[in-house]
This record gives structure tokens, C-alpha cells and sequence, in this order.
């Protein structure tokens, strides 16, 4: 589709949402202060594609724990976008603020009711697999993968593809030394640092 490749390519800001996108969805508490959620390596490299390709990356939560921090910090991501009482949209309009971007330049995942009021406004909203019906019903796209499962690395990969630099993006990658010295020409740059 036309349009959909022409939103992507204007795309300068992913925004995910953490829990049920970047996570399982599960929660585990254990005892009385520590709790486990499951995330995925695979999304982790795909981040870093996507800032290979200039895209910015925001993790969007209610539960701005340290743990999430922590990840934050792992993945390299542009900034941890925290939410007051579940209100996602104006969180989202913040942030494009603050990066001086309009709804329009930002796609963003999802995986729950209170993801949809910033799925309507953004140029490029994607749900995952394990999303609501109303969430799926709200985006361009729905990931074959679930939240904690490689649905990130999933939509990354599709995003690259729209814009045309898929190929590009993932052969600094896959290749050896020698192999990145023959294509040095193709106008491709060295790995990122970051992520998985
Ligand atoms: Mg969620």
C-alpha cells in the first residue's frame, strides 16, 4: 500500500508501550517486593536497527519501575516516556513536544485499551499479536509475534522493509569483515552499538 510505505518513511519516533509489547503481559510477584517479567533478546537487536535508520525509540509505561530503567538503559532506547494515571495520550503529546515531532512522524505499539487514544493520532499504529480486539481494530498493523515474543524485532523488520532499507539496514550485520569491506560502496554503515 502506497500511503502505508509513505508513513513509514516519514517515521522518526517508534513508541512502545512496556508491558504486553516489550513484555509477556505476565507479572510475577515474588515475595513482598520483587517481581520478574519476561522480555525478548530479538527485540532488543531490533531497536538498534531502527536507530541504525534514524528512528528514535520511546518506552511508554504506567509501572515506571527501576527495573524498567534498567531495560531502558540496556536497549539503548531515546527516552522512557512515564504516564500519569493511564492517560497514554497526553503522555505521547508530550514527548513529541519535547522532540519536536508531529503525531504524524511517530508510529506506536500497543497492546490494550488505554494504547489506543495515541494509536489514533500517530501516522504509524501497530498492535501485537496478543493485542484487544479494539487495539487491532485501531492500527495499520498487527504482528504475527506477541508482546514478549520478538513482536518488536517483528514490526522493526516491517517498518525497514516499507521504507526500502531492510536490506540495507541488516547487511552491515550479517556480514564478515571482508565482506563489508566489497560493499563499502553500497552506502550501508557499520553495526550500532546497543541493544542485544
Ligand atoms: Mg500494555
Amino acid at each position: 500500500v502506497p500511503e502505508l510505505e509513505r508513513r513509514a518513511s516519514g517515521l522518526k519516533l517508534l513508541v512502545l508501550d512496556v508491558d504486553g509489547v516489550l513484555t509477556s503481559g505476565d507479572l510475577y510477584l515474588i515475595g513482598e517486593d520483587l517481581e520478574a517479567k519476561r522480555y525478548n533478546f530479538h527485540d532488543g537487536l531490533g531497536i538498534a536497527l531502527l536507530r541504525s535508520a534514524g528512528i528514535k525509540i520511546a518506552l511508554m509505561s504506567d509501572r515506571s519501575t527501576p527495573p524498567l530503567y534498567r531495560r531502558a538503559k540496556e536497549l539503548n532506547v531515546d527516552d522512557v516516556a512515564p504516564v500519569v494515571g493511564g492517560d497514554k495520550e497526553t503522555s505521547l503529546n508530550q514527548l513529541l513536544e519535547k522532540m519536536g515531532l508531529s503525531p504524524a512522524q511517530a508510529g506506536y505499539m500497543g497492546d490494550d485499551l488505554r494504547d489506543v487514544p495515541p494509536m489514533k493520532l500517530v501516522g504509524v499504529p501497530i498492535a501485537v499479536a496478543n493485542a484487544r480486539p479494539e487495539v487491532k481494530a485501531a492500527s495499520v498493523h498487527v504482528t504475527a509475534a506477541a508482546g514478549g515474543d520478538g513482536a518488536v524485532r517483528e514490526a522493526a523488520e516491517w517498518l525497514l522493509d516499507l521504507r526500502g532499507q531492510k536490506e540495507a539496514i541488516m547487511a552491515p550485520f550479517v556480514q564478515t569483515r571482508e565482506e563489508q569491506a566489497q560493499s563499502a560502496n553500497g552506502g550501508a554503515t557499520g553495526p550500532a552499538g546497543g541493544g542485544d
